[in-house]
């Protein structure tokens, strides 16, 4: 039977590489294989989790229509991860032919393609590297891509895609991974650009026709970096320049990596085919980080600094500004200056004028004075979680109990992984709340209802949009929950 198998997978892939564009095939089926048949479902192996979340996704319909055709009573096809794919020795990994667009991947001479002083003095900087990035919990799937993208530029995530708010590190994860590409393979071309260079570049190249040789530049690109892709603008001009670049190095098997402040979906001002590119890759979101990444940051630039500032005067920093790493260095650096200075001794009461200074919006919490900086017993500890954090798992739980209560369900029901629509439709009626009226990122929601991934949980609030323009029953089920929520 496990002949068997192996010869259906080899006929599936077969068939799949007849109807895909061949650089996907490659991307997605490269080493996977038939792990096992039992009780109905068969069981792909795949070599890792973005390749299983991405295959699982875009391709388990058309996987699953092409097993049927072989074992017409499946029921269902599932992809594991089984890292031992990696092994070229495995003995059910399919062998395929290795994709020619990787062999003219790397273009010699030249560091940096050279443009215009003003593009110039935008490229990579040094100082960004993706091995000084702090990964925790909440931003190590984009660090991880980015490590990955590294390592095999043009491989498996492409385009990677990270999006996020301002200030938690999207520049220095794209500038990073441009970096290391150039340590890793030296002769390789690696263009970094914001989306507002590109466009005056394009806007200036057609007002002195030079748009020809802006062209050249751009396709002799190994990889290409465009930060702040949301900046690109709705010039029909500049994003078809944009999306030829793009198709043309991504059909020559070049690194494309985007960065946003949205999801690609959101992106309303590109072009329905520039938005669809922009998600065909790896999409990946990076979050606010938690307590102890924050302080970890901090700890970090001290080092890279060669200051020592004593923990208590961290944490008060870490402990009361949590949107945005930016922010975090601001304070730090507010502080090294003034005890640089005014030749004093750094305090935590130093730490708080700064705070205070810098971010008037910031609430000092009384309780942190009171105890003289330590981490008062109950309140958001220092120990595991953040404020936010804690707010969020509150309105969760109450978000939860509400909607099990109005459709007459459990708790556990909600986050469940059963698919009936009584219980699917509540499911999804929370993520589309926790999204739309709670602003809570896609990958978080995604985590609290047992680990699913993000675009799982778009499509949900998508669906949940689209059934409030054509079912009244669903406007008026969201009416009575935010009701009860008090949220309308
Ligand atoms: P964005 O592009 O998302 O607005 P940046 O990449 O400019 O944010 O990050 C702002 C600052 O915070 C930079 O100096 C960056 O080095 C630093 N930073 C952000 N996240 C991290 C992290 N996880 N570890 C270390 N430094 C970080
Ligand atoms: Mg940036």
């Amino acid at each position: 039977m496990e002949r068997d198998l192996n010869d259906i997978w080899r006929n599936v892939l077969h068939t799949l590489e007849q109807q895909m564009n061949r650089k996907l095939f490659f991307t997605w089926f490269q080493y996977t294989a038939a792990l096992k048949y039992e009780n109905g479902i068969f069981i792909v192996g795949v070599s890792n989790v973005f390749t299983k979340e991405s295959v699982e996704n875009k391709f388990s319909d058309t996987v699953f229509a092409l097993l049927q055709t072989h074992i017409p009573d499946i029921q269902s096809v599932q992809f594991d991860v089984d890292a031992s794919l990696n092994d070229p020795m495995h003995p059910s990994r399919v062998e395929l032919k290795p994709d020619p667009g990787k062999k003219a991947r790397r273009v010699s001479g030249g560091k940096e393609v050279s443009f215009g002083s003003g593009l110039r003095s935008k490229a990579l900087q040094d100082k960004y590297k993706l091995d000084s990035f702090i990964a925790g919990r909440n931003n190590r799937l984009p660090h991880a891509a980015c490590q990955a993208v590294a390592s095999d530029p043009g491989g498996s995530y492409n385009p990677l895609f990270i999006y996020g708010s301002v200030g938690l590190g999207k520049t220095h994860l794209l500038q990073g991974t441009g970096n290391k590409i150039l340590r890793n393979f030296s002769d390789s071309v690696v263009v970094y650009v914001t989306s507002e260079q590109f466009v005056n570049e394009v806007v200036e190249g057609i007002r002195m026709r030079r748009m020809n040789e802006i062209k050249q530049k751009y396709r002799r690109a190994d990889v290409l970096i465009v930060d702040d892709i949301q900046f690109l603008g709705e010039k029909p001009s500049s994003q078809d320049e944009f999306f030829h670049t793009f198709n043309d190095l991504y059909d020559a098997g070049k690194q494309i990596l985007l960065s946003s402040d949205r999801p690609p979906k959101e992106l309303s001002m590109l072009d329905e085919r520039l938005r669809s590119r922009c998600g065909m890759g790896m999409v990946t979101e990076v979050l606010q980080p938690e307590y102890e990444t924050r302080l970890a940051i901090l700890q970090n630039k001290c080092q890279e600094k060669g200051v020592f500032l004593d923990t208590d005067i961290l944490s008060c920093i870490a402990y009361h500004i949590e949107e945005s790493v930016r922010d975090l260095e601001g304070v730090l650096n507010a502080v090294i200056a003034r005890v640089q200075f005014e030749k004093v001794q750094p305090t935590v009461a130093m730490a708080l004028e700064a705070i205070k200074q810098l971010h008037r919006a910031v609430e000092i919490r009384d309780n942190f004075i009171a105890t003289g900086g330590a981490f008062p017993a109950g309140s958001a500890s220092a120990a595991n979680s953040s404020g936010p954090r804690s707010v969020f798992t509150r309105d969760l739980d109450v978000l939860l109990s509400t909607v099990a209560r109005y459709f007459r369900i459990s708790k556990a029901d909600i986050v469940s992984e059963d698919r009936r629509r009584e219980v699917l439709f509540p499911r999804q009626l929370c993520m589309y709340l926790l999204r739309k009226e709670l602003d809570e990122a896609y990958e978080k929601i995604g985590a609290d209802f047992g680990g699913k991934n993000h675009s799982t949980v778009l499509h949900a609030c998508n669906k949940v949009s689209k059934m409030l323009e054509t079912d009244p029953r669903v406007m008026r089920d969201l009416m009575a929950i935010k009701k009860e929520l008090g949220l309308s």
